[in-house]
């Protein structure tokens, strides 16, 4: 029989595989039930599994009866370990509920904290403890939480009733309020929910709990969660747990505390216990901003320069047990943790453990100093760092020598630069970042509701909040640039205009923030090209070590192609030709070609572009040299050269020497209904062989000159684009061959070449067998076989595609990551039959795929030689390649 509730701490042991299996009792459970067991302090609890919520949910909101039973029962271990009763009037018993589901989702679900006090409970509460101001505490606590979490009464109503209680007594902080004060303000509170519900605050705490149970449950599908779950692609079909624990007081006075910490710095990676804590307080002040946490240890106190004691100092004891369990943990987990933690009355307890979230930066360093320390192998190290995060490190930073307009420091969250406009809302972030601008959001505060905002923004500043405020915690997933508690920023939400430091600016402004230092400034800064070594060259040759497919780019300019280098590409998967078309200089040549009446009047214009490109391609070549050249012939059809504007027109008009009438019915002619399946690919080199013949020329002019000037050879690959018969290769073939005679018998050398073709079109992988007795090279150009497999154009898909992922139809967009299923069946199926006629044909992928980490795991299942990536992605696809060399080993292995 499978259980629907687990227990954890007291003398519970966990047996059942199940109970520390995540996607049954969720991350927190089963980290909390692996505590426990290795005899770490920690409240006892129980965990109803993530199964249960699917099946409340799935009854429409229905709880199993069986279920009751077994809570009822769970409830019985936690009473009888800590000896308390729920809803005793002598001595209650408290429980915090709270959510987890098997991949964290920081801030995502509402955790409920002391129930179980009612107006009876919470006399009985302050008798035990002996502290009136205490227990009156945690009731306004639990009321504002419960009735904000489950009974989904305005949160904003409670904050107002405490800030006119503040400021009626003149109190700054909320330590100033006596228990008369919370006694007086739980009235106030009362009347609230009882206002808003018309109804009381529930009495009945095992309506309290049922209630929170049920909220923990729903919250699976609120729209924060769902959008954060879309946005990191989790599944929807997970469910959550709950945890339901005992209470632990960090708010019993002085000698009480709460805090989270890292075991390392989750910023930067170093080697230093990391955390905020705050003496008397209770969960979820620490992350909500609403004091300042304090430092955890003396160290970054001091670096700081700040005057409150750290916890080193002020807590000597219960930090030094603190230490202990870091230590403790790091081994058993063998990763850095993010820990939560509360002191009653001096005794430490443990609230949670995960693997921290980090930058990319300290992801690296991290895992490069635990194969040192002997804590992992590299082969962990390399699969532990996500190869999508790699990108927060290649871009670039703010050049140190730019001058920098500082108008004032908060906290440096997260790290990175970037400048945009001012967006005082998510919305106004989304929507000016969709018009394609660079936005800073800048909030008092950042929630759950403002993700969207987040995720559009180049960068994030927030008035309020510390180093684990919600707006730092989600910047530094997200790999944005964050500075947080800016205190010298003040919003008018309603003007909406701010002021920073002693400068009034409005919404559109332009400021830049430096995640790395916290700094705010005015207007743009500079920005410098990032540094590839240290821990990123370590992980990298790593990496190198591990994969199998080689790694090249798709890179058209020099510049393209030094950068890719840099970033370790090893040749050219795919260079396209037609960028070279559109430079200033040479489009009126291009133009003169296109518009040329006969095959004589084009060779003309030709015999201009040919200099021209046999000139782009030596100075690709030279950087290149050595190393693999894929070059696709031109394929874009030819009306996407002409032009477009009536002054335009007449200029060509002049140059040519023909009328504007003339222009005008030749660019009609060319007019296509749908130019993606129009004259384009290799049906521009049949019906125009000259125009491949020139290219082909200027390719091996130029290999023969950088072979000549630097005694290395370059070796290009020349790739036939829109292929969907032999024949049509077997043409183009022999044109290329017979203009490389050519060109090596003037010149007196030969060069190796390869002549092959883009597999672009279902007929062309269904062919695939044919066509490889022409061609020598298959290369997966995956956006157009995508495009022709769903018959969905890219360009027109912005409409719906959103809406079909949303719904499932599609699991993520087939643009972005390879539609595994269907498009993929194509790939398998051509790189079969390609094999089949030529076993040592290369094969390699150059679509927008091949930098994303998914697509880049099936092509090494299907046995590809390698991908190809823009040269940002290059170092990703080098992770990603690795990663999925090791997995399919261990495929292999079975
Ligand atoms: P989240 O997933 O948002 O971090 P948690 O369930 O971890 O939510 O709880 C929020 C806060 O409440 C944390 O600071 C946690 O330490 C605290 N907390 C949760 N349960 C207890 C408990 N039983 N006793 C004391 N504090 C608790
Ligand atoms: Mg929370
Ligand atoms: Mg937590």
């Amino acid at each position: 029989m499978t259980e629907t509730v687990y227990t954890f701490g007291g003398s519970s042991k966990a047996t059942d595989a199940r109970a520390k299996d995540k996607t049954i009792v969720g991350g927190k459970g089963a980290n909390l039930a692996e505590m426990a067991e290795i005899g770490l302090p920690v409240p006892p609890g129980f965990t109803l599994t993530t199964e249960e919520c699917l099946r409340y949910l799935d009854q429409g909101g229905e709880f199993p009866e069986s279920l009751r039973h077994d809570v009822t029962s769970a409830l019985g271990h936690i009473e009888e370990t800590v000896g308390k009763r729920l809803g005793d009037k002598e001595d209650p018993l408290l429980v915090s509920v709270r959510s987890g589901a098997a991949i964290s989702m920081p801030g995502m679900m509402d955790t409920v904290l002391n129930l179980g006090l009612n107006d009876e409970t919470v006399e009985g509460l302050a008798a035990i403890a002996g502290d009136d101001r205490f227990a009156w505490d945690s009731y306004r606590r639990f009321i504002q939480m419960y009735s904000d979490v489950v009974l989904g009464v305005d949160h904003g109503l409670f904050e107002e009733a405490l800030e006119i209680a503040k400021e009626d007594n003149g109190f700054y902080n909320d330590t100033e309020m006596s228990a008369e004060d919370w006694r007086v303000l739980v009235g106030e509170y009362k009347r609230i929910v009882e206002e808003e519900q018309d109804a009381p605050f529930p009495q009945d705490v095992t309506e309290q709990l049922w209630g929170a149970i049920r909220a923990v449950f729903d919250s699976w599908d609120s729209e924060r969660a769902k959008i954060y779950r879309r946005l990191n692609d989790i599944p929807h079909d997970m469910g959550t747990a709950v945890n339901v624990q005992a209470m632990v007081f960090g708010n019993m006075g002085d000698t009480s505390a709460t805090g989270v910490a890292f075991t390392r710095d989750p910023s930067t990676g170093e080697r230093a216990y990391y955390g905020e804590w705050l003496v008397n307080a209770q969960g979820e002040d620490v992350v909500a901003g609403i004091r300042t946490p304090q430092y955890l240890t003396k160290d970054a106190r001091e670096r700081a320069g700040a005057k409150p004691l750290s916890m080193e100092e002020a807590m000597p004891d219960a930090y030094g047990e603190l230490a202990r369990v870091f230590d403790l943990l790091e081994k058993h987990y063998r990763d850095m943790q993010d820990i939560e933690f509360t002191v009653e009355r001096g005794k430490l307890f443990l609230l949670q453990t995960r693997n921290g979230k980090r930058t990319a930066k300290a992801a690296l360093k991290m895992a490069v100093e635990m194969v040192g320390e002997g804590l992992i192998d590299e082969t962990t190290a390399i699969r532990r760092i996500d190869p999508m995060a790699l990108d927060q490190l290649l871009h670039p930073t703010l050049d140190p020598n730019a001058k920098r307009d500082v108008m004032t420091a908060g906290l440096p969250a997260s790290p990175g630069a970037a400048s945009g406009k001012i967006a005082l809302d998510a919305d106004t972030a989304e929507q000016w970042a969709a018009r394609g601008e660079s936005v800073i959001l800048v909030r008092v505060e950042t929630s759950p509701e403002d993700i969207h905002g987040m995720h559009a923004a180049q960068g994030i500043l927030t008035a309020r909040g510390g180093m684990t405020s919600h707006a730092a915690v989600v910047a530094r997933g997200m790999g944005r640039p964050c500075v947080s508690g800016a205190s010298q920023v003040s919003i008018d939400r309603e003007g909406r205009t701010l002021r920073i430091g002693s400068r009034d600016l409005a919404e559109g402004d332009i400021i830049t923030v430096d995640g790395s230092n916290g700094q705010v400034m005015g207007g743009e800064v500079a920005t410098i090209e990032p540094e590839l070594d240290g821990d990123f060259g370590v992980i990298m040759e790593w990496a190198d070590r591990h994969r199998r497919m080689r790694v090249r780019t798709n890179a058209e300019t020099p510049d393209d192609c030094r950068r890719a280098r840099q970033f370790g590409a090893e040749g050219i998967g795919l260079c396209r030709t037609e960028h070279m078309f559109f430079d200033a200089g040479r489009i009126s040549a291009v133009r003169q070609m296109i518009l040329a009446e006969d095959e004589r009047g084009r060779r003309e214009a030709l015999g201009k572009l040919l200099p021209e490109q046999r000139s782009d391609f030596r100075e690709i070549f030279e950087v290149m040299v050595g190393l693999p050249c894929t070059i696709r012939f031109l394929d874009p059809p030819l009306h996407e050269f002409l032009p477009h504007k009536d002054e335009e027109f007449a200029d060509l008009a002049e140059a040519t020497g023909t009328s504007v009438a003339n222009l005008r019915r030749r660019a009609q002619e060319l007019h296509e209904f749908n130019p993606m399946l129009g004259h384009r690919g290799c049906r521009l080199g049949i019906t125009y062989p000259e125009i491949y013949e020139m290219q082909a020329r200027a390719v091996f002019e130029a290999a023969c000159d950088v072979a000549e000037a630097s005694g290395e050879a370059p070796v290009p690959e020349i790739m036939i684009p829109l292929v969907a018969t032999r024949r049509e290769l077997a043409l183009l073939r022999e044109l290329v061959e017979r203009i490389a005679e050519e060109v090596f018998e003037a010149r007196g050398r030969r060069i190796e070449y390869l002549v092959g073709t883009m597999i672009e079109l279902p007929r062309a992988a269904l062919m695939a067998g044919e066509i490889a007795r022409e061609a020598r090279f298959f290369s997966f150009g995956t956006n157009d076989l995508t495009q022709t497999t769903l018959g969905v154009s890219r360009d027109d898909a912005g409409g719906f595609l959103a809406t079909y992922v949303d719904k499932g139809i599609f699991p993520r967009d087939p643009f972005v990551s390879l539609d595994i299923d269907g498009v993929g069946q194509l790939v398998e199926l051509a790189a079969e039959r390609g094999r089949e006629t030529r076993e040592d044909i290369k094969l390699g992928i150059c679509g927008e795929h091949g930098g994303d980490p998914a697509s880049i795991a099936f092509c090494e299942a299907t046995g590809l030689d390698y991908v190809s990536a823009s040269p940002y992605r290059v170092p990703i696809a080098r992770l990603a390649a690795a990663q999925a060399a090791l997995n399919q080993g261990e495929v292999r292995e079975g």
